[in-house]
């Protein structure tokens, strides 16, 4: 009998891959900002055009890659981030998995242009559906660009499941609005593609990004909230009862720099606003949760957007009461706030 398993080909895996860390383009926007803020870039400058699947161009003027490295970047599993499975107890960079570059590189055409700043010259790559057409040398700015054209080309039934124009770009400013929340000290960009949509000062104030992102009107209204229990601390701005949304969009949650989704925190939230809001409605927070990386564990899935908390029960605890008392400490002169 001959064999029925059989090894698949590298772009065969890659692909497969894709289908869960390149959902839409929103995800490869996320994996790209996000290797940037990885690669200390104080300034991220993202252009799309159209969905996204037309063009995502993202420039950073972080540590670039050297002309040694860049071919690596694009295969599988390979990452300057950790070394072994231990490093995820001590992880302090948002990516580890080797798995973004590869990804995108099997489901579009890829282009890579880097230079270390310390480097005279930088290198371009290119990729055409994980298979390399260019790597040579080019004079660049120091940093990274990257261009990712024609998203899932050879994977027409990802693309079909694409929505309109507007949804996708819509979830692309979204999670730029939160990236640049995570990082107030890095300025942020979004063009589409001449239209300045969304630009942040990146000078490390928290206020002043809520401002840039969600409005100077509704950045002017949030309270503070800043509290700490042990190891743990949690701070960032909640809106007070009556500024609130039909969704629960306005919700960011942080957890050491990185955004992510959390049911349990969304609870803790609902919890600490108790019957203040009425049902269905939500309350606009951003919060930033600082926890040793040893107490949770963000391996959960290829997004890197859940997360596993070890205490969960007295970190939710700790939240909803951090909210509540900020809210209580509030209340006194909520009523002057709206007669004014
Ligand atoms: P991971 O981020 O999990 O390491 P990726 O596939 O996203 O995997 O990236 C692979 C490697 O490419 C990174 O580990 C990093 O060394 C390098 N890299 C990617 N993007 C950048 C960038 N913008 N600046 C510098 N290095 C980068
Ligand atoms: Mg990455």
């Amino acid at each position: 009998m001959t064999a029925k398993i059989h090894i698949l080909d590298s772009q065969a895996a890659n692909q497969i891959a894709a289908g869960e860390v390149v959902e839409r383009p929103v995800s490869v926007v996320k994996e790209l900002i996000e290797n940037a803020l990885d690669a200390q870039a104080t300034q991220i400058e993202v252009i799309i055009e159209g969905s996204g699947v037309e063009r995502i161009r993202v420039q950073d003027n972080g540590q670039g890659i050297s002309a040694a490295d860049l071919p690596l970047t694009v295969l599988r599993h390979a990452t300057s981030k950790i070394r072994s499975i231990d490093d995820l107890n001590r992880l302090r960079t948002l990516g580890f998995r080797g798995e973004a570059l590869p990804s995108i590189a099997s489901v579009s055409r890829l282009e890579i242009i880097s230079r270390p700043p310390e480097e005279i010259s930088g290198r371009v790559l290119r990729i055409q559906g994980g298979e390399q057409r260019e790597f040579s040398e080019t004079g660049c700015p120091p940093g990274t660009t990257i261009t990712v054209d024609d998203l899932f080309y050879n994977t027409p039934a990802r693309r079909k499941f694409l929505k309109s124009k507007n949804t996708e770009f819509g979830q692309i400013s979204d999670v730029i609005g939160r990236l640049s929340l995570a990082r107030p000290d890095v300025s942020f960009t979004l063009k589409h593609p001449k239209v300045l949509v969304l630009q942040t000062p990146g000078k490390g104030n928290l206020l002043e990004s809520i401002g840039a992102v969600l409005g100077q009107a509704t950045a002017r209204r949030l309270l503070p909230l800043s509290c700490s229990q042990g190891d743990w601390r949690l701070e960032g701005y909640i809106s007070p009862p009556d500024l609130v949304r039909s969704t629960k969009q306005g919700e960011t949650l942080i957890v050491n720099e990185r955004i992510i989704r959390s049911n349990s925190i969304s609870r803790a939230i609902s919890e600490g606003y108790h019957t203040l809001i009425p049902a269905k409605l939500y309350p606009i927070t951003i919060l930033k949760l600082h926890i040793p990386p040893h107490e949770y564990d963000v391996n959960v899935h290829p997004t890197k957007m859940e997360i596993r908390f070890h205490k969960e029960k007295e970190l939710m605890e700790f939240i909803a009461e951090g909210v509540r008392r900020t809210l209580l400490q509030a209340r006194p002169i909520a009523p002057f706030v709206k007669v004014k």
